[in-house]
């Protein structure tokens, strides 16, 4: 059989990684791969992580499995973390977790649930996105569209083109949203516009898939959180993706959460049933490490505290740093080109670079980002920002 087997392309950014390594230019700087970096270039383990986990070792007493659902105490402190401490939804009893492994993992499950409750179904999905989006749901044999997201053109969101899109949709179908800081281009919709969207998922009968990967990494954990908070209130059925990958700087332990939201607690009691089936048939219970942590910390008053000024922290640099690009293109005349930069939220950014223009910062200067001009911000700091601007101003002609 393997010798029949197609041998497929590495994913490419994978590829980016090698090139970056075997660069020898002493200015390199890699803007592609899609993890947090500090100032020194590094992905630390967080201090709160680093408390919790030390607690754990002296607390925990069994490595016997944890049950499809996860850990009940992770579901207990992720819930009002996503939906806030005062939610109706909480009151109502209309919400459900799955612990999953990662934001990725959650997505899986969502789309193995639609898959065997309603295959008819087509996923609607931004374009661009995070490119996994499309092989999920490949990977369960469900039909995916795009509605369009972004005016490649002037390199701004196209929101009415969205809007017009989403009121194609066919009644009952599935979108999927980004709640903030969207991969790849980190144009997000405003209070104003998600109200838009959500009068039209009223009115089309849809069903919101929110791809919630960035809480905390935009404007603030509760900021970022307002569209999930909103359409969970308005809508009699929702379905979120978490992850704790990112705001809790865990991506190798795999830690997320498929949540519903349903219209009453009889039918909440339904999606659960089927979310325990749905995971045992994948991987039967998640991994345990993450989700102690995560509870651990959310539930300690002093580690919640830390871990809190951890994600401003991470927020605060990516935003700073967002502004100092544009305050550094300035003097090439190019404050305007790029203004979108600091407008933006979340790790990614579209710059509205040229591929070709990607391909000449990565040859001529060892910069290295996504040739769809997606850089990662966290990836520069103050000192290299300097020649980051002048080798793009230069590939820029300017
Ligand atoms: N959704 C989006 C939009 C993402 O960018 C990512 C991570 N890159 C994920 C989901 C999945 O994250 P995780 O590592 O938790 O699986």
């Amino acid at each position: 059989m393997f010798t029949q087997v197609e041998l497929l392309p590495a994913d490419p950014i994978l590829g980016l990684i090698e090139a970056f390594n075997q660069d020898t230019n002493p200015s390199k700087i890699d803007l592609g791969v899609g993890v947090y970096r500090d100032e020194l270039g590094n992905t630390p383990i967080l201090k709160s992580v680093r408390e919790a986990e030390a607690l754990l070792l002296t607390r925990e007493t069994t490595k016997k499995y944890i049950g499809s659902h996860g850990d009940p105490l992770f579901s207990q402190q992720m819930l009002p973390l996503v939906f806030g401490e005062n939610s109706n939804v909480l009151a109502e009893k209309r919400a459900t977790l799955t612990q999953a492994p990662g934001g990725t993992g959650a997505l899986r499950l969502a789309a193995d649930f639609i898959k065997r409750n309603s295959p008819e179904k087509t996923v609607w999905i931004s374009n661009p996105t995070w490119p996994n989006h499309f092989a999920i749901f490949d990977a369960v044999g469900i039909q995916h569209k795009t509605y369009a997201y972004v005016d490649s053109d002037t390199n701004r969101l196209d929101f009415p083109a969205l809007l017009a899109d989403l009121k194609q949709i066919p009644q009952g179908d599935v979108v999927l949203l980004h709640a903030c800081c969207h991969n790849p281009t980190g144009f997000d919709l405003s209070k104003e516009q998600w109200q838009e969207v959500l009068a039209v998922l009223k009115e089309g009968k849809l069903l919101p898939l929110i791809d919630f990967a960035y809480q905390g990494f935009g404007e603030g954990l509760d900021e970022d959180a307002a569209a999930v908070r909103l359409l969970a209130e308005e809508l009699p059925e929702v379905m979120i993706t978490s992850s704790c990958s990112k705001n809790f700087g865990l991506y190798r332990e795999r830690i997320g959460a498929f949540i519903a939201v349903a219209k009453d607690t009889t039918d909440m009691e339904k999606v659960r049933s089927q979310m325990a089936s749905v995971a045992r048939a994948n991987y039967s219970n998640p991994p345990a490490h993450g989700s102690a942590i995560v509870a651990t910390i959310l539930a300690s008053q002093e580690l919640n505290t830390l871990w809190r000024s951890e994600v401003d922290e991470m927020r605060n640099r990516i935003n700073t740093l967002r502004q100092q690009f544009v305050v550094a293109l300035t003097p090439y005349g190019l404050a305007e080109k790029f203004a979108c930069v600091a407008e933006q939220r979340g790790m990614f950014s579209y710059s509205g670079l040229k591929p070709n223009e990607v391909a000449q910062l990565q040859k001529d200067f060892g910069i290295y980002m996504v040739s769809t001009g997606r850089m990662n911000i966290a990836g520069y700091n103050e000192q290299n920002l300097p020649y980051l601007c002048e080798a793009i101003a230069s590939v820029c002609g300017k």
